[in-house]
């Protein structure tokens, strides 16, 4: 029997976050950001998520074993009715699974080295194929090769901060909301309506009403009703696009330590506060032997590294860091 089941994800960005086309150049940005062919609204791939968070659940999972287990994959299978004695303090997704037993770090990357025409580069650096990370994530090893169990969406924006007047307000559009709303060209809804005026950013535009939203449009954002502003599909992209965060960069000359000349470079980024909203699905697979709960429960377990380590490029600069705001394991 195999079943789908959907789990929402809503994060923060809490620095700028950079996810590069690879060095296009528009206007006078050198490192652009990848947007929705369509709409133009930036967003961060799904492929961008599944990388760091196949990533992440490695990472947890292998410093969870204890340290004589941690290199010797043989040891490991020696114990074999006991796997929870390979861990510290196990989580129920970690001992649930007995594929975990074989789990390396090599699991946490793309496997580019699976594609090796080398026999021996296949056995050494090839995913393992059997624990959780290579079950939900997919695997590529020698002639076998698995697409996994989860798939993710991408993240688009859902409520993107600009300054006003009033401070720093979130937009968001009906598009967004995915809901009906009634809303005149070139004006906007306000929690409250009477401001008569509003400025997002360099744009001045009308007030037409209140916009009724309730709190749980706001999903698990945490801002307030009175935060979010409600524009016209027709200037969201404009808006957001107008209000990005660029950011101007010096390259170093590696061997001099000094700055290289014309080494000056722009990149933009969607800022900080911005709340994306995308969504995971998981399929069930494999007899049930690894089930859906134990891996959303290795996602949740997982996603505080995205507060530290982050998604998409310069993070050695202060990009990328977001945090997965709600939990992922709950039942939706
Ligand atoms: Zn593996």
């Amino acid at each position: 029997m195999s079943s789908v089941e959907s789990k929402k994800i809503i994060a923060m960005a809490i620095d700028p976050i950079h996810i590069g086309t690879g060095g296009f150049t528009i206007g006078r940005v050198d490192n652009t950001i990848v947007r929705d062919p369509i709409t133009r609204i930036p967003k961060i791939p799904g492929s961008s998520m599944a990388g760091t968070w196949r990533y992440y659940v490695a990472l947890e999972l292998q410093s969870s074993f204890k340290d004589e287990y941690k290199q010797d994959r043989k040891k490991r299978e020696e114990k074999k009715e006991n796997i929870q004695e390979l861990f510290n303090a196990p989580k129920e997704w970690m001992k649930n699974f007995n594929g975990n037993r074989f789990s390396a770090i090599k699991c946490a990357g793309q496997d580019d080295e699976a594609e090796s025409t080398l026999e021996e580069s296949k056995e050494k650096l090839g995913h393992c194929g059997h624990c959780i990370v290579c079950k939900s994530f997919g695997f590529s090893k020698k002639d076998l090769s698995n697409q996994g169990m989860l798939f993710f969406s991408d993240l688009n924006i859902l409520f993107f901060p600009v300054y006003t007047r009033l401070g720093v307000k979130w937009i968001t559009s009906p598009k967004l909301l995915d809901k009906d709303i009634a809303i005149q060209e070139n004006k906007i809804l306000t929690s409250k309506g009477d401001e008569k005026y509003l400025n997002l950013g360099w744009l001045n535009l009308e007030v037409q009403r209140q916009h009724n939203l309730e709190d749980s449009d706001l999903q698990s954002s945490k801002l307030k009703l009175d935060d979010i502003i409600i524009v016209p599909d027709s200037l969201i992209s404009q808006i957001i696009n107008a209000n990005l965060e660029v950011r101007t960069s010096v390259s170093i000359d590696p061997i001099t330590g000094a700055a290289k000349d014309t080494a000056l470079f722009t990149s933009e980024a969607i800022p900080r506060g911005t709340i994306f909203c995308g969504e995971v699905r998981g399929f069930q697979r494999d007899n049930g032997l690894l089930n859906l709960d134990d891996i959303f429960n290795a996602l949740n377990d997982s996603k505080q590294y995205y507060e530290s380590l982050g998604v998409g490029g310069m993070t050695t600069r202060g990009f990328g860091r977001m945090k997965i705001l709600g939990a992922l394991n709950e039942k939706s």
